[in-house]
């Protein structure tokens, strides 16, 4: 492998992407955030408004989301079936549908294929809950990014208002415990730190602080 992958997994809120696409520019690196498939995914299965259990309908469902990303002035942008997302898949309920639908094997098999064959042969960072573990599991730099959840749930309040979203930070809290449970304990491909993924806790760093340590540990990997 030539090129070189950096695979940053966590929970939500610990500032993954926010991270990510810093030290991408700074690498020059293509940055792509795959919860924004998931929370794609999610959308179209709200839209269908069906939460079904039966496989066959879950796989005709599957079937029908053509997820794709792009590149805007330097920003990744998602479609749905053609349709730019992008601005839809920013809240909480989003959050919460793409959760629900990435337990399902099916959506997870299309979105692995799909995100592997981005990330192809060129330099990349890639965030998630599986990249590490089952995505890019050859990727060269693994970092599993955690913060407290009070820390989480604080920077989640912070950017919704950013976005003119009111949101109570106790009901974030909530969600976000709710979410990190729902991702850590699902069968397929659960979120965990992979054996080789080193560990870093944002909850008393600056952004700049983790970029700078994402970068130091990408030169030394180099050589
Ligand atoms: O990272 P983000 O909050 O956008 O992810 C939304 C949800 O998508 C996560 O809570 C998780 O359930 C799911 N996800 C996943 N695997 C990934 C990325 C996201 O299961 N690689």
């Amino acid at each position: 492998m030539n090129n070189f992958q950096i695979a940053i997994d966590g929970p939500a809120g610990a500032g993954k992407s926010t991270i990510a696409k810093i030290a991408a520019k700074k690498l020059g690196y293509i940055y792509i955030d795959t919860g924004a498939m998931y929370r794609a995914i999610g959308l179209f299965f709200d839209r269908n408004g069906a939460w079904p259990e039966s496989h066959e309908k879950i796989k005709e469902l599957v079937g029908r989301a053509d997820i794709n990303i792009g590149y805007e002035n330097g920003e990744q942008v998602i479609f749905l079936n053609g349709e730019n997302v992008s601005s839809l898949i920013r809240t909480q309920e989003a959050g919460d549908s793409a959760s629900k639908v990435s337990r399902f094997p099916e959506v997870r098999e299309k979105m692995v294929e799909l995100q592997q064959r981005l990330a192809g042969t060129k330099n990349v960072i890639m965030d998630g809950r599986d990249i590490g573990t089952v995505v890019l599991p050859d990727a060269q730099l693994k970092i599993f990014l955690t913060a407290d959840v009070s820390v989480r749930a604080k920077r989640r309040l912070l950017q919704l208002e950013e976005k003119g979203q009111t949101c109570d930070i106790a009901k974030i809290e909530e969600e976000i415990r709710g979410r990190d449970k729902q991702d850590m304990t699902r069968s397929v491909s659960p979120l965990k730190q992979a054996d080789d993924a080193i560990l870093l806790d944002t909850s008393d760093k600056t952004i700049d602080e983790v970029v700078e340590e994402i970068v130091k540990l990408q030169k030394e990997r180099i050589g």
